[in-house]
């Protein structure tokens, strides 16, 4: 069977592989298809297609936005859309916008208490990345202020520490609308993530229906087969496409390999080729 991963992030997002490896790790893995699925940035697509054309995996574009719906942070993935399209570019610098704008909100809480940083220092720093409260972790530690990133989020980054300023989301149906103007498909992205009984899923599952939302993410790494089958069962009834990635991020999520996930992810071509049919 070919498989494919239609859920993997880059160093243009939270990713520790850059766009131009993704496609030979694919390759390395046996995958004949990928898709880039960065949050809120079509920035490594271009790169990682050339290098997914000289090594023989296709790669599709995608995009990860995180939305919301009655005060959950809902994510919804976008593929098969132009990435050049300039109807996704106001989205995207809104998104960029309000990351900045929270990045000088953070940088100046810092300041405030007597840590030298800017901003527009880090954009410098790291050009190639979505600036955000990573990059400031490793300005505390560089400051002594804590002894890892993942320590710097529990003293000061996370939600009601010191410096952590929360972001705004894109409005769920801006998103499903930007991505489908550009030419692609909108899906509902990880549905267990969000910790909804039966009930509510089925009330999100008309929400997105109603948006213009097509296809559901049903494989997805540590899904068990009967999860599987439940959302699958669920899919079948919204009219929703199914679709499968693995989320992975390279070293920043160690336990979850391209394609395979934790170990028994399995996304079939088909339903690669049932998205770009479907009408
Ligand atoms: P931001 O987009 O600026 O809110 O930062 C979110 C990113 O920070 C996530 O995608 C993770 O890569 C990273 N992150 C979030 N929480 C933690 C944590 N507790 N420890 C280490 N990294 C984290
Ligand atoms: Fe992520
Ligand atoms: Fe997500
Ligand atoms: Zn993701």
């Amino acid at each position: 069977m070919k498989t494919i991963d239609l859920h993997v992030h880059t160093t243009k997002s939270d990713g520790t592989v850059p766009p131009a490896e993704i496609a030979p790790l694919a390759m390395a893995a046996g995958l004949a298809a990928i898709a880039v699925t960065d949050h809120d940035t079509v920035g490594g697509l271009a790169e990682a297609a050339r290098a997914g054309a000289a090594c023989g995996v296709e790669v599709v574009s995608g995009i990860e936005f995180s939305t919301g719906w009655e005060h959950t942070e809902i994510h919804i993935l976008g593929y098969l859309f132009d990435p050049e399209s300039p109807l996704l570019r106001p989205a995207l610098d809104w998104v960029a916008g309000d990351r900045l704008g929270r990045n000088q909100k953070m940088a100046a809480l810092m300041r405030a208490d007597g840590i030298p940083v800017t901003a527009e220092e880090l954009y410098a720093r790291y050009p190639e990345s979505t600036v955000g409260r990573p990059h400031f972790a490793v300005k505390l530690m560089e400051r002594g202020l804590a002894d890892s990133v993942a320590d710097a989020f529990r003293r000061y980054l996370a939600p009601g520490r010191k410096y952590y300023v929360r972001r705004n989301y894109i409005p769920f149906e801006e998103a499903v609308r930007v991505i489908r103007a550009a030419g692609g498909r909108a899906v509902l992205a990880h549905p267990f993530q969000y910790q909804y009984d039966d009930v509510r899923l089925r009330q999100l599952l008309g929400y997105c229906v109603s948006a213009g939302v097509e296809g559901m993410e049903c494989l997805y790494s540590g899904y068990t087969p009967e999860q599987e089958a439940y959302l699958a069962a669920l899919a079948r009834e919204y009219g929703l496409f199914i679709t499968g990635g693995s989320d992975f991020h390279g070293g920043h999520k160690p336990e979850i390999s391209i394609g395979t996930g934790t170990g028994n992810l399995r996304v079939p071509y088909t339903l690669l080729e049932k998205m770009k049919k479907e009408e």
